[in-house]
C-alpha cells in the first residue's frame, strides 16, 4: 500500500471541511462547525495498473483557513505529497486567497513533484441560479493550466466532482 500526505489550504468556509468529510464519510452537513487549528484523517483510494488493484492511502490534514491560524501552515503542508487549494465559486476573493496559496506554495516547498489541485466547490448552487457564480470557470481553469495545476470544479453538498480529485491525485501520484 502505499501512502501519501496531502493538505487542504484556502479560505475559511470555503468547503475544506465539506470536501474531505464527504470524500472520507460520504456525508455533508449544512451546519459544520468551523476547524480550529487543524483536523486529521485519512481514506483510501484504488487504483488500477495494468490488472493490478493498487491500494493509495490520503493522511488529510484539514486546515483552518482563519488568518490567526496562517502561522500554522506550512507545519502542514512542508511535508505534503498534495494540496488541494480550495474556493467558492460564489465568492470572489476566495478565489484570489487560493492564488496567494498556490504562490506560497511554490515559493515554500522544495518537491518539485508536489501535486496541486485547485478545486472550485459548491457548483451546486448555480444549478438553479446561474446568477450566484461569481468566478468564471474559464478564468480559474486557465490560470490553474498556466500554473500547471489540476482543475475541477465540485460539489461537496452532492458529492460531484468529489471522490474523482482524489483519484486523480493518487493516479498522478502513483506514476511520479
Ligand atoms: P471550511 O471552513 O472551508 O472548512 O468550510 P466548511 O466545510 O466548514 O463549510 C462552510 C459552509 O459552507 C458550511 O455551512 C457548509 O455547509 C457549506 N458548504 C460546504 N460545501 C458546500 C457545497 O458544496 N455546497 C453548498 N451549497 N454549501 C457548502
Ligand atoms: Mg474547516
Amino acid at each position: 500500500m502505499l501512502q501519501f500526505k496531502l493538505v487542504l489550504l484556502g479560505d475559511s468556509s470555503v468547503g475544506k471541511s465539506s470536501i474531505v468529510n464527504r470524500f472520507v464519510k460520504d456525508s455533508f452537513d449544512e451546519f459544520r462547525e468551523s476547524t480550529i487549528g487543524a483536523a486529521f484523517l485519512s481514506q483510501t483510494v484504488t487504483i488500477k495498473d495494468d490488472d493490478q488493484d493498487v491500494t493509495v492511502k490520503f493522511e488529510i490534514w484539514d486546515t483552518a483557513g482563519q488568518e490567526r491560524y496562517k502561522s500554522l501552515a506550512p507545519m502542514y503542508y512542508r511535508n505534503s505529497n498534495a494540496a488541494l487549494v480550495v474556493y467558492d465559486i460564489t465568492q470572489a476573493d476566495s478565489l484570489e486567497k487560493a492564488q496567494s496559496w498556490v504562490h506560497e506554495l511554490k515559493n515554500k516547498v522544495d518537491d518539485n513533484n508536489l501535486v496541486i489541485y485547485l478545486v472550485g466547490n459548491k457548483v451546486d448552487l448555480t444549478k438553479d441560479d446561474e446568477e450566484k457564480r461569481v468566478v468564471d470557470r474559464d478564468v480559474a481553469e486557465k490560470y490553474a493550466q498556466e500554473n500547471g495545476l489540476l482543475f475541477n470544479e465540485v460539489s461537496a453538498k452532492t458529492g460531484e466532482g468529489i471522490q474523482q480529485i482524489f483519484q486523480t491525485i493518487g493516479e498522478n501520484l502513483y506514476e511520479v
